[in-house]
């Protein structure tokens, strides 16, 4: 229930403002545009929307044939 405390999980916690320029913390996924951030994980970014993958999922030979 509400307590008043911002949420700190928001959306708007991956902006952060400096100066007078917005910054963003994160980066949007290229395939569902602006709005939807990618995962940020240890080695690559995952769209958790589509699939997206930066690498892709061929990086070091992850990705194995599933047909
Ligand atoms: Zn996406």
């Amino acid at each position: 229930m509400p307590d008043g405390s911002p949420n700190p999980q928001a959306k708007h916690t991956k902006y952060v403002i400096e100066g007078d320029s917005l910054i963003r913390k994160s980066e949007f996924c290229p395939i569902c545009g602006p709005g939807v951030f990618l995962g940020i994980h240890k080695d690559r970014k995952v769209c958790g929307k589509c699939g997206y993958s930066d690498p892709p999922k061929t990086y070091r030979g992850i990705y194995q044939e599933e047909e």
